[in-house]
């Protein structure tokens, strides 16, 4: 009897048919990516996703009847998912599953449009983690909402299609980077120079800042916006790269955003696909990338309001309920890079082929700020992927004392409901283009179908 305990990789196992349906799968995902960059915009393709499947609004205080498919959309840009089931939900509490729809990106400032030396451009505040070199020589697109004076509203996408423009962040030529090269990568390039560029022909006739007004006529004609408008404005600029299959076998998907959208996008075809007796809550939380803060983050009291509003419908105590509650906090966790051995612990990376990983806890410094699920509720997991012949691994975000980083796992769990991390291996995690394997998207999806089953 073999008593060792080995990992697996998804492609060196999987017949045809699960190769084919590998594939398949992320041609879905791909769509996805492209359709939704933003949190607002992914918020958006999910409800029309929703919507396809008979999915209603839902309005707090609302009731709950058992079979009801409804969504709520936390000001457009988180999404709740609920499956109304049939259990006794004092007994089996609710299925959660919570992923984030906000990703790394550069958000302009409030007053961001200047023009120096005839060039316009749009300051910057970047938003999640980055590495700021990343951002320089290549193809931006702004996408968000302005809304004009008296409230209304304008969506703005630029530099998806073909024929539109993109926009530019300018780096130095190597013949010149002599005192450049000698700082860190960390302090070399500042985040007051991730400044887009906007425009280049004046307005003739114009002596003072004729470029900008150029500019601005643009966006005047385009979209009755003036200089003004842009204060109440969330406008992101975000890679204009469309997904793209890496390798000569497809292995891979690149694209922007697969934080967190890699583990979204499996969290709503098994809620969708998944024949199920369980009430199910879907999240696509906002704001996990600067800390769940905010009416749109996991922190807001909006989950137990909506815990709060089953249990009411179905005359559950709601204490009972949450306590009966099992959660994947579905994020992406750092794939094991050959590249970059010395940053992992090899026995405990996530390797990419080798299906979604669990993150039984992540935090930094000893564990520092993190969700430690138990025992308990891994071994539980465990048996539900078992049985439903789940390939998965578990994962931990590098080397001890390294870094590390946290997940929205916590504050499901402060609800007193179990909860573990669970999610995808990402490569290039944070840069503008991220990398994943199809193999572990579809495992995530299988896993998270095993879960709400
Ligand atoms: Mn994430
Ligand atoms: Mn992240």
């Amino acid at each position: 009897m073999d008593l060792t305990y080995k990992r697996t990789n998804i492609y060196s196992v999987a017949d045809a048919e699960m190769t084919n349906a590998i594939m398949a799968y992320s041609e879905g995902y791909k769509r996805f990516l492209n359709a939704g960059k933003t949190e607002r915009e992914t918020v958006k393709e999910t409800i029309a996703m929703l919507e396809k499947e008979g999915y209603k609004p839902y309005e707090l205080g609302d009731k709950i009847r058992k079979g009801d498919k409804l969504y709520l959309s936390n000001r457009g840009k988180a999404l709740f998912i609920i499956r109304a089931g049939s259990a006794n939900l004092a007994e089996n509490g609710v299925r959660i599953l919570v992923a984030h729809v906000d990703s790394p990106r550069l958000d302009l400032k409030q007053v961001p449009l200047y023009e120096k030396s005839d060039i316009a451009y749009l300051k910057t505040h970047y938003y999640g983690g980055i590495k700021k070199y990343h951002w320089l020589t290549i193809p931006l697109a702004l996408h968000g909402v302005v809304v004009l004076k008296g409230g209304k509203k304008v969506n703005i996408a630029i530099g998806e299609n073909d024929s539109d423009p993109v926009f530019y962040i300018t780096d130095l030529l190597p013949h010149l980077s002599q005192e450049l090269n000698k700082g860190t990568i960390g302090d070399g390039f500042s985040a007051e120079n991730l400044n887009l560029v906007v425009g280049g022909v004046p307005v003739r006739g114009e002596e003072k800042n004729a470029v900008k007004k150029g500019v601005l006529n643009i966006l005047h004609d385009s979209y009755g916006i003036c200089e003004e408008d842009l204060l109440s404005a969330e406008l992101e600029a975000v890679p204009a790269y469309k997904a793209h299959d890496v390798g000569f076998d497809r292995a891979y998907v690149a694209g922007y955003g697969h934080d967190d959208r890699v583990c979204a996008y499996p969290e709503i075809t098994a809620t969708l696909e998944t024949e199920t007796e369980q009430t199910v809550l879907t999240i696509l939380a906002d704001k996990e990338e600067i800390g769940s803060e905010g009416n749109t983050g996991m922190q807001c009291i909006l989950i137990r309001d909506i815990l709060d509003a089953i249990a009411a419908s179905y005359g559950v105590n709601p204490a009972v309920l949450r306590q009966k509650s099992k959660c994947l906090s579905a994020d992406v966790t750092a794939g094991y890079d050959p590249a970059y051995a010395s940053a992992f612990e090899e026995m405990n990376a996530g390797y990419v082929h080798h299906g979604v990983a669990m993150n039984k806890f992540t935090g930094a410094r000893g564990k520092s700020g993190s969700n430690d699920a138990s025992a308990e509720y891994v071994g539980y997991l465990r048996d539900v992927f078992a049985n439903a012949g789940v390939i998965w691994q578990t994962s931990e975000l590098g080397r001890v004392d390294l870094g590390g980083g946290g997940t929205v796992a916590k504050y499901i769990a402060n609800n007193n409901i179990d909860t573990v991390d669970m999610g995808v291996p990402v490569l290039s995690m944070h840069s503008p283009y991220e990398l994943i394997s199809k193999a572990d998207i579809y495992s995530a999806h299988l896993a998270f179908s095993a879960f709400v089953k």
